[in-house]
């Protein structure tokens, strides 16, 4: 069913409230096959899962596809690994809590990420040491012009940080219907990342396991980052910014403790939450929005914020980090 003069405020984590002109939930392949036929090319589409990544500075004159194809399966399975397929509409925690459940190791650091299955090739969604394209098998997507289903390989893919060809020269272009990971059933943990360790020891785990590793990393996610159902938010705003060794090096010079991340071509990644916080904008308000209290890197709509709002706010605290360090934030989420 296509409904139209729809409010967007139930479909994005930022709460934003703009009017999109068409929508429609597609739970099959075929019923994506068949919206798209309905609309007939005449609005653009905008292909959303959970709305955890996305600013609306604008109405949406778009017809907006909500993705909920659903699915599990194993495709492949040999003595120490599997491939497992799940439908793009897939919750991502959900998925995420499966693998755990059944101790195949891969994506438990991945835990309490919102949004769907479909959109983690998007951007590549990584936390705590580990990205999709570490786990990633391939991906099949519907081809907007032709209605043909392609598969992507990890090389088709380009995946880089936070990027992936999607984002890229082929945006628009597809909807990621499903993906499929390499899983581990006896796996290498992964816990020299931020405060994992920490935890784990926090919570007494003796012997590791990838249901602790799931449950260090919840405990973490929940103890600084806001709840989109209580606060709007769509998770950082920025990037955290690779930037020459040289650039890197002047900033240690008049702050040795700044967080610096070395990478295999010389550069640097920098922590943008570090930076940001050092501008003094931690907790930093504008009417209805604001930088989070407990984690800078994170814009907080705080109740009737409009897109425009948090997007002037997120140019405030670019240009101020410019103007102290030199250094160019780029924006991770992506702005409508
Ligand atoms: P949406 O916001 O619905 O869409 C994002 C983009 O992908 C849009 O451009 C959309 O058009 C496109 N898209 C969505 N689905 C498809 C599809 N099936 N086919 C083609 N295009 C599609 N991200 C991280 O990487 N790491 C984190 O640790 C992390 N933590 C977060 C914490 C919080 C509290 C929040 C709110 C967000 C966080 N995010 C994080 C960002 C976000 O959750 C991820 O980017 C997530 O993958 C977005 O999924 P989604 O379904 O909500 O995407
Ligand atoms: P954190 O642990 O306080 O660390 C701050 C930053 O330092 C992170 O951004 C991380 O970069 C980097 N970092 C920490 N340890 C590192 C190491 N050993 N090697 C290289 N880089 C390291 O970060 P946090 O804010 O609490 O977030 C924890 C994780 O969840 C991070 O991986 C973060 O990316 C992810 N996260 C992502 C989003 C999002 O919306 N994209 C939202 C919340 C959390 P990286 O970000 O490059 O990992």
């Amino acid at each position: 069913m296509i409904r139209y003069n729809v409010s967007m405020a139930a479909y994005n984590t930022f709460g934003i409230d703009v009017q999109a002109a068409a929508l429609t939930e597609v739970n099959t392949v075929e019923e994506l096959r068949v919206a798209l036929e309905q609309n007939a090319s005449q609005l653009p589409l905008l292909v959303l899962g959970g709305g955890s990544n996305i600013l609306f500075t604008k109405p949406v004159d778009a017809f907006v596809i909500i993705n909920k194809i659903r699915g599990i399966r194993i495709v492949e399975e040999q003595e120490d690994q599997l491939v497992i397929e799940a439908g793009g509409g897939e919750v991502w925690h959900d998925f995420v809590q499966y693998t755990v459940h059944h101790g195949w190791g891969g994506i438990e650091n991945l835990s309490l990420i919102p949004g769907s299955v479909g959109a983690s090739p998007m951007q590549n969604i990584g936390a705590y040491g580990v990205e999709i394209k570490d786990v990633f098998h391939s991906l099949d997507a519907l081809e907007i012009a032709t209605g043909k289903i392609h598969t992507f390989t990890k090389d088709d893919c380009a995946f880089g940080y936070r990027e992936s060809v999607f984002k890229r020269a082929l945006k628009d272009r597809f909807v990621i219907t499903a993906v499929r990971y390499v899983l581990q059933k006896k796996p290498t943990f992964h816990t020299g990342y931020g405060a994992i360790q920490q935890e784990l020891e926090a919570m007494g785990v003796s012997e590791l396991s990838v249901k602790a590793i799931s449950e260090a990393v919840i405990r973490i996610r929940q103890s600084k980052l806001p709840d989109p159902k209580v606060l709007g938010n769509a998770g950082s705003f920025f990037k955290n910014p690779v930037v020459s060794a040289e650039l890197a090096q002047r900033i240690l010079e008049s702050h040795p403790n700044a967080p610096h991340y070395p990478q295999a071509d010389g550069t640097e990644k920098l922590a943008a939450g570090w930076l940001i916080e050092q501008c003094g904008l931690k907790g930093y308000r504008q009417r209805n929005c604001g930088v989070h209290e407990k984690q800078a890197l994170v814009l907080v709509n705080y109740g009737g914020a409009t897109g425009n709002e948090i997007f002037g706010l997120s140019q405030h605290v670019l240009d101020t980090v410019h103007a102290k360090f030199g250094v160019l934030l780029e924006r991770e989420v992506n702005i409508y």
